[in-house]
């Protein structure tokens, strides 16, 4: 069957959307079994190919927190750059971004949590600590021009505190805007966010000062919620999404072994709706079965399932 679905533009819609890949990163870093590096960068270069244009590649956090990722310095001195794609990495503290800069990163992303409780219990701080990590090394980045992204987890539900005022998200997207974060990607951690509470959630964002031209989603599929709230963002004005090829990575705080949205689910409605992303779906799905096969488990996407190819 062909990777393609029927096409029908809705107006109101963008004309086109950045997909900003999180596999080689979020996706890898649930994996318990360590990957060897070759596949790593077999699977970057494969998703560049493949026309996404934003690949996550690493995280530079401690080795000690995330074996997987232990290998970002060597990971990032192998990288073969495909020109017109950008390679962000992850960086937890200062420390991470001296790594990162040795490394020759020259796109960053940090981390903080719109609730206290996921701060403490994941983050090892409070809300407030993780913003005040965060600080320095947004400003570091901004003094060499590099852009820095910020990701802010639990802005839908969280798994100790239920379900979170759309006010907290907001404020700590504003607080990390005012930083200096260039986007702020909002996180639906464990799943739960429905599509008139992301509408709500991006309203509240905006109110707070952070313009929607710089908000990201991050959605995971755990209630297969995903693409509603894809469609809700969409509507509201959204143009960035997250989401992970052949939906590698789950959620430890999420029940379900469902965590980030797949790229091909993603790029499916895309493409159905007209809207551009520079993707090749059928070497996109190509990828993901590749790497189910390394990883020895078939991917949970639907598209994957669905395209026999
Ligand atoms: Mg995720």
């Amino acid at each position: 069957m062909d990777a393609m679905p029927a096409v029908h533009p809705r107006p109101g819609l963008p004309t086109r959307v950045s997909v900003y890949e999180v596999g080689p990163r979020d996706g890898l870093q649930a994996e318990k079994a360590v990957v060897p590096l070759p596949v790593k960068l077999e699977l970057i270069n494969r998703l560049g190919e493949a026309g996404l244009e934003v690949i996550e590649a690493t995280s530079f956090v401690s080795p000690r927190w995330i074996p997987q990722l232990a290998d970002a310095d060597d990971l990032m001195a192998k990288l073969e750059r495909r020109p017109g794609v950008r390679y962000p990495v992850l960086v937890p503290n200062q420390q991470g971004f001296e790594r990162a800069m040795a490394a020759g990163a020259d796109e960053l992303a940090i981390f903080v949590s719109a609730t206290e409780t996921f701060a403490q219990q994941n983050l090892g701080t409070t809300l407030d600590g993780a913003i005040d990590m965060a600080a320095p090394v947004v400003a570091a980045s901004r003094a060499r021009g590099i852009p820095v992204r910020g990701y802010v987890s639990m802005c839908f539900g969280d798994p100790w505190e239920g379900r979170v005022d759309p006010g907290r998200p907001a404020e700590v997207a504003a607080r990390i805007t005012e930083l200096g974060c260039s986007t702020i990607s909002l996180g639906d951690t464990i799943g739960v966010a429905t599509a008139g509470q992301v509408v709500t959630v991006l309203d509240q964002v905006e109110a707070a000062g952070v313009p929607r031209n710089r908000i990201a989603l991050h959605l995971h599929d755990t209630y297969g919620q995903a693409l509603a709230n894809v469609l809700a963002g969409l509507e509201a004005g959204i143009t960035e999404f997250d989401s992970s090829a052949g939906g590698l990575g789950g959620c430890p705080y999420a029940k379900s072994a469902t965590g980030n949205l797949a790229t091909e689910d993603l790029i499916w409605m895309l493409d159905g709706l007209g809207i551009e992303t520079g993707v090749d779906l059928t070497a996109l799905v190509r990828t993901s079965r590749w790497l189910a096969g390394e990883l020895g488990r078939p991917s949970p996407s639907r598209v994957v399932m669905a395209l026999g190819i």
